[in-house]
């Protein structure tokens, strides 16, 4: 069996054109707002993106880039100007932040309504609880990326490897919402390739290059790499690998790429969310 690849470009693309064409839709361009601190070169080529992506899909975006010696006291009040300014809609602060900010205290100050990362403790409990909210980026990009390519969810064994509070977490709620049986996995559990093996749909995000093998893969699953990992070869040059073993190619049904697969789709949720805050907050607040 040779899987087909799931690519993320061409159902990133459709996912930004349906949001294109939602905020079309509404009265004024829905507004991001796109935080980040410090001096980090991967933080800020991840901001830039989101912002030249955002633009692309008419809304208007606009970056904080405060330095590295911002204190909690500053970004908390920043936090609180654009809670309060009636034209953001969505709020981001990128990831991670400096050592001396508390990032659990920030991520709480943002607005449940505004939190287009979906991880304030509102949106997270939303989640959970099977009510809509805002949902994390990349799970939701998932989730967005198996709805293109037709694949079912509904009734189906799914195992995530990882239980981060960003991927493994939500990725489980989000599939458990969707009706899947669905196991979560992580360091402590024993034997992994049992848990794996059994699972007809398999969402890995550990960090772990080549963590799941073609033996630890039930025959005809649908496998979803969302890892990224930057490894270097024999001759020193580095390049991405996902935590899945391209031989899984050969074993599973379908099969996320790395680099190319889950990643296009988790700016694409962004924009999603961010659509979706401004159209929900004229209605009501997701946590009052
Ligand atoms: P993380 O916070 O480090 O969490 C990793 C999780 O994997 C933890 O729950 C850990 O278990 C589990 N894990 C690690 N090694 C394992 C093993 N050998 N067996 C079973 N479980 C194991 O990482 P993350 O933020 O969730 O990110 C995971 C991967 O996804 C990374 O490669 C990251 O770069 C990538 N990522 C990609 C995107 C995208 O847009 N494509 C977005 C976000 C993240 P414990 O809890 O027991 O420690």
């Amino acid at each position: 069996m040779t899987a087909q690849l799931l690519a993320g470009a061409p159902a990133a693309a459709a996912l930004l054109a349906a949001t294109a064409e939602r905020a079309r839709a509404l009265s004024r361009p829905p507004g991001l707002a796109l935080v980040r601190v410090g001096d980090d070169p991967a933080s800020a080529s991840y901001v830039r993106g989101k912002d030249r992506r955002a633009r692309e899909a008419g809304l208007r975006s606009t970056v904080y880039a405060l330095p590295e010696e911002t204190s909690q006291t500053e970004l908390l009040s920043l936090l609180a100007d654009l809670n309060a300014a009636p034209d953001v809609d969505g709020i981001l602060v990128q990831l991670p932040l400096p050592p001396h900010l508390d990032a659990a205290a920030v991520l709480r100050a943002v607005d449940p309504a505004k939190d287009v990362d979906g991880f304030h403790p509102c949106n997270v409990g939303e989640l959970w609880s099977g009510r809509p909210g805002l949902t994390p980026c990349t799970p939701a990009g998932v989730m967005a990326l198996l709805a293109h390519y037709g694949i079912p969810v509904a009734g189906r064994r799914a195992a995530v490897v990882g239980r981060s509070l960003i991927v493994g977490r939500p990725m489980a709620a989000l599939l458990l919402a969707a009706d899947a049986t669905v196991t979560l996995a992580h360091r402590q559990t024993p034997d992994l390739g049992a848990v794996t093996r059994e699972a007809e749909l398999l969402v890995v995000a550990a960090g772990q290059p080549h963590l799941i093998t073609p033996e630890m893969v039930r025959p005809g699953a649908v496998v979803v790499d969302v890892g990224i990992n930057r490894v270097v070869d024999g001759s020193g040059a580095a390049h991405l690998t996902g935590d899945v073993h391209p031989a899984v190619a050969g074993v599973a049904s379908a099969l996320t790429p790395v680099p190319g697969g889950v990643g296009p789709m988790t700016v694409a949720a962004l924009l999603a969310n961010t659509v979706a805050a401004a159209e929900r907050r004229s209605a009501l607040p997701v946590c009052p």
